[in-house]
Formats: C-alpha cells, sequence, structure tokens
C-alpha cells in the first residue's frame, strides 16, 4: 500500500469503527513568522488574502446551511482587515519588534481591550482576533489551516486537539475517522466522533509529528491500533476488522424497534443527542425516545447565546419525533465545553468550578430563556427536563423553586406550557452517596458514568495521561451506581444511566442486572445495546452485580460481570 516504512502507534479508544484514507493533518502548534524584509507590506498583503480566506469560507458555510459558523467568519473576515490591527502591528513595529512580535502584541492590546468590556458579544470578538491573528501568522508562515467543514475527499483527520466546535463542522460524509494527541474518550468532540458514526482515536502522542498531508493511515476506533504507512498485510488486517465491525451492526439490526428485557425487567434504550441530526439518527436507529438531549452544543460555535423560539422550535421537534420520554438536559457548560460569548471567567480547576447547573446563578436570563422553552414545548410533547452537575439537595431545591417561578410567570402572561418531570444527571459522588435523601426531590435519576468516574477517581476525563483510572466499570463507581438505582428503586423513580460505559457492552450487562430502567448511547449504538442485554443471563443477574461490586480492580469487575459464577 505504500512505499515508506510502517509506523504503529497506540491510543485510546474513543468511537468504534475502523477507517483507511489519506490524512488531512492540523498541526495548531504555534508557528514561527518569519524575518521579512519589508514587515509592513508583508501584513497589509497577508490580512487581505486571509480576509478573503474567511470571506469564502464564510460563503461556503452559508451555502451548506451553517449560518452561525458563517456569522462568526464573518465578523473575522472583517476584524482581519479592521485598521485597529492594522495600527496596533504598524505601532510594534515602529518600535523595532520584528513581524511575529509586532502580531503577538497587538493580539494582547486588543484581547485586552475587548476582555476589559463587560459585554458578552465583545468578549466573543477577543476569541475571534486569537484566531484571526493565528490565521496571519500562519499565512506569512506558509503554514495551511485547513477549513474543516470543505474536506474534499474522504480522509483521515490527524490533529493535536480538535474543539468540540471543530467536530461539530465536520462531514461526516468527508471524514472516516480522526485521531488527535489531546483528549480522552468521554470529552466532548469523542462524544460527537461517536453520534457522527466517525471512528475515533484519541491520546496518540506523536501522531502529529509523523504524519504529513496525504499519508495513509489507518486506524481502529474499538482498540486505539493506529498505523500510518500500513503495509499491504495490515491494510487488509484492518479491511478485515472493519468487515467484522460492520457484520455485528448489521446482526443488531434484527432488534431494531423491539423491546428488550434481562429476565422480567423490561430495559428500554434511548438515544443521547446533541443536534436535529442526531434526534433523525436515533429516530432511524427506532431508538426508545431520547434519553439525554445535551443542549449545550447549540450554545457552541456561535456568538451569541439562543433565543427562546429557536430554543422552543428545536425541543418541539425533538419531542414530537417520538412517541417515548425526550430527556432535556439544561445547559452544561463548563469543564471542556466552552462557550466565549457568556464570558464565563477563566478558573484553575474548570471540572471543579463553576459548571454546569453552577453557572445558572450567573447567567440567570440564559437559564430562564431555556427553561420557558423547554416549558412550552413539553405543553404538546413527552418532555422531561434534567439538571446536570447538582452536588447537593439545597441546590435542587432551589433549581426547582426557580423552574417553579418561570412556569408562574408563564401562566400569568396567558402562555401555554406544561410543567415536565424534573431529574438529575447523577454525576457528583456527593449525589450518589445520599441518594436517598435526594430521591424524594425529584422524578428520576440519569447516572453520568463519565463525571461521575471521573468525580470518583480525581482523574480528568479529557487528560490521557490518566486513562488508567478511566474505567467506569471500577467497582468503587459501581458502588455509587448501584446505591443510586437502590435508591431510586426504594422511592419509586426510574433510573438511567447515559454515560459512555452504558454502551459497553459489559457495562449494559451489569446495569441492566442492577434494575436500571433506561440506557441512554449514542444513536448508532442502540441496537447493539440491545443486542448486548438480549444476551445476558437473567439466572445470574444478581451474582453478577453482587461479585462485580466485591471486586478490587476494574479488571476483576470486568471479568466478574463476564462470567459471574466463576470465583475472582
Ligand atoms: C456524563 O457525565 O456521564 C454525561 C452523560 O454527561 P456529559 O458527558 O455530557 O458530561
Ligand atoms: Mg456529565
Amino acid at each position: 500500500m505504500s512505499e515508506s516504512p510502517e509506523v504503529r502507534l497506540s491510543g485510546t479508544p474513543a468511537s468504534a469503527g475502523v477507517a483507511v484514507g489519506p490524512a488531512i493533518v492540523i498541526d495548531s502548534q504555534a508557528v514561527v513568522v518569519p524575518d521579512l524584509e519589508d514587515p509592513a507590506d508583508a501584513f497589509s498583503e497577508a490580512s487581505a488574502a486571509v480576509s478573503r480566506q474567511l470571506e469564502a469560507m464564510c460563503e461556503t458555510a452559508r451555502a451548506a446551511g451553517r449560518a452561525e459558523a458563517g456569522d462568526v467568519l464573518e465578523a473575522q473576515a472583517l476584524m482581519a482587515q479592521d485598521p485597529m490591527l492594522a495600527d496596533a502591528v504598524a505601532a510594534a513595529l515602529g518600535d523595532g519588534a520584528g513581524l511575529g512580535e509586532a502580531l503577538q502584541q497587538a493580539r494582547q492590546q486588543i484581547e485586552e481591550l475587548f476582555a476589559a468590556i463587560d459585554d458578552p458579544y465583545i468578549a466573543a470578538r477577543a476569541q475571534d482576533v486569537v484566531e484571526v491573528t493565528e490565521r496571519i501568522s500562519r499565512w506569512l508562515a506558509g503554514v495551511d489551516v485547513p477549513d474543516l467543514g470543505q474536506i474534499a475527499e474522504p480522509s483521515v483527520l490527524v490533529a493535536r486537539a480538535l474543539t468540540a466546535a471543530d467536530t461539530a463542522a465536520l462531514d461526516p460524509a468527508c471524514v472516516l475517522g480522526f485521531v488527535t494527541e489531546a483528549g480522552g474518550p468521554t470529552s466532548h468532540v469523542a462524544i460527537i466522533a461517536r453520534s457522527l458514526g466517525v471512528a475515533a482515536v484519541v491520546g496518540a502522542a506523536g501522531i502529529v509529528e509523523r504524519t504529513r498531508a496525504g499519508d495513509p493511515v489507518a486506524i481502529d476506533g474499538a482498540t486505539g491500533d493506529v498505523v500510518i504507512h500500513p503495509t499491504e498485510v495490515t491494510a487488509e488486517a484492518f479491511a478485515a476488522r472493519r468487515e467484522a465491525f460492520e457484520a455485528a451492526v448489521a446482526a443488531a439490526e434484527q432488534f431494531r424497534g423491539m423491546s428488550v428485557a434481562l429476565g422480567e425487567h423490561r430495559v428500554d434504550v434511548p438515544a443521547n443527542a446533541g443536534s436535529r441530526d442526531d434526534v433523525e439518527r436515533a429516530v432511524e436507529a427506532a431508538a426508545d425516545g431520547i434519553g439525554l438531549l445535551r443542549t449545550e452544543f447549540l450554545f457552541l460555535d456561535r456568538s451569541d447565546a439562543p433565543g427562546e423560539d429557536e430554543q422552543f422550535d428545536f425541543y418541539s421537534f425533538a419531542g414530537a419525533s417520538f412517541s417515548q420520554p425526550v430527556v432535556i438536559r439544561t445547559f452544561d457548560i463548563g469543564g471542556d465545553k466552552p462557550a466565549p460569548y457568556l464570558g464565563i471567567a477563566a478558573e484553575e480547576n474548570p471540572f471543579l468550578g463553576v459548571r454546569g447547573a453552577r453557572l445558572y446563578r450567573e447567567f440567570p436570563e440564559v437559564f430562564e430563556t431555556q427553561v420557558r422553552a423547554i416549558l412550552r414545548a413539553a405543553a404538546d410533547t413527552q418532555i422531561c427536563l434534567m439538571l446536570p452537575m447538582v452536588s447537593t439537595v439545597t441546590e435542587i431545591g432551589d433549581l426547582r423553586g426557580w423552574i417553579s417561578e418561570i412556569a408562574a410567570e408563564l401562566t400569568a402572561r396567558g402562555i401555554r406550557h406544561e410543567m415536565p418531570p424534573i431529574g438529575i444527571m447523577v454525576e457528583v459522588p456527593s449525589v450518589a452517596l445520599v441518594a436517598d435523601a435526594v430521591a424524594p426531590h425529584v422524578d428520576f435519576f440519569s447516572i453520568g458514568t463519565n463525571d461521575l468516574t471521573q468525580y470518583a477517581m480525581a482523574a480528568d476525563r479529557t487528560n490521557t495521561a490518566l486513562d488508567e483510572f478511566q474505567d467506569p466499570l471500577h467497582p468503587a463507581v459501581l458502588a455509587l451506581c448501584e446505591r443510586t438505582v437502590a435508591a431510586a428503586k426504594r422511592h419509586g423513580i426510574s433510573v438511567s444511566v447515559c454515560g459512555l460505559a452504558a454502551a459497553d457492552p459489559l457495562g449494559a450487562a451489569v446495569f441492566a442486572a442492577m434494575g436500571v430502567d433506561k440506557l441512554s448511547v449514542s444513536p448508532r449504538t442502540v441496537n447493539l445495546v440491545k443486542s448486548a442485554i438480549a444476551a445476558t443471563e437473567a439466572s445470574t443477574a444478581e451474582e453478577m452485580v453482587r461479585t462485580a461490586l466485591a471486586a478490587a480492580t476494574a479488571d476483576e469487575a470486568r471479568s466478574m460481570i463476564a462470567n459471574p459464577t466463576r470465583s475472582p
């Protein structure tokens, strides 16, 4: 397949599937702007070229229906030609700085200026300054910036890191898969890859350095294997893996639209979704409703928060797509999901900071707008409202009270609405530990094993150096899940799992055995999970849970789930 020697790397599996194709490399490392004879001239040529490039990208984005991305690109095209930038660069050059240094100083100056203005729209422009000056530097250094929305040939994307917005802009028809050096299996980039049905490997150290544009690359998103310049034998082996994966997906098709049970206990398999396309994919997979609608994706990759009517349309569309419940999670911004226009203060430890529901008091109008849209949509469809990242009963009481006030206001204004069932994500250990005290205050629990694992194991979910601590089937995490499920049963409320562990066949088996009512997974895995539940032996379910909880390590727990009657 290739003349160059084969290079094998290993990363973390992030989205199942096998891909072989030419690489597109995005190297986001800082570039070195060369010393030029006439730096002022070089700057005006570069800024004009970058502005034209951005205008062309803006037109393409608008033609493809990505209106918000188009607006951002248009603003950036204007900024590349803004006299404020030109003046700041000229002043720095006048002070004797080289062009690279001048661009750096201009960027800092404008960024600081924007950051000091208390307006979320202007704060978002600070991010645009960073992106525009970076683009100009790359143009001057002769380094291309590929436009991810415009990849023409089916390719494997190789990058140090991709933002959630980058990944959302990808056309799955042209991206066979992606490999990144950064990001963990539950990072939001990986979540989007799974929902797009694109194979992905993260944490592949050294991949960017070793790959050139156009090099053939083979990846297996289930094992984390990455091969650059695969030999003919390797390419054939990857083709065989792809066939096996596709055969398993095809075999699971027999469960489409069927309900499955473990013994007498029925387990629904709804889908996780973050966009209209995801909702359509979930309908296609005949999912049992939506178990987690990640609304924060509606808030990313744009210059201001979505309005009430835009949200109402989206939630009504999702609700009307199913006869089963659609669980809408209020925005979970923070952690690795930034929304620059909100102007959230930078924190030392964003995953332990003002994230999810903790943000609502800082942005009351954003929360109130969203809740109004959800309550209005609930008048006609089976919608449930779910709160992310809550950690105390007090917080839940406050948020419920606030939602009731919003409902009362709608009533006073004569606006049609309905109070939906209100549940919470159980993703902070404190909530799982006092689940019995929490249950009377909510209508349902949904266990978020991605965050629950990160917080129980004290391991940042995006840090690939901590992979050994990230297994959600570690007995410590399973104990928190079991405690939550038992409390839900005692209080007669429904309990789901919507983290990545629900899609792991062993995870699906053990959660079903614990008595979980729903496993919410990416649309593409709905039928695979149904087949995993159907293949689980009901007679040993109790033994499975007991022995897995008694295990000392994640590996031991996995082995007990696979063979519940064997002694550890
Ligand atoms: C989780 O934490 O398990 C979860 C489903 O939420 P998210 O991955 O969006 O944080
Ligand atoms: Mg979470």
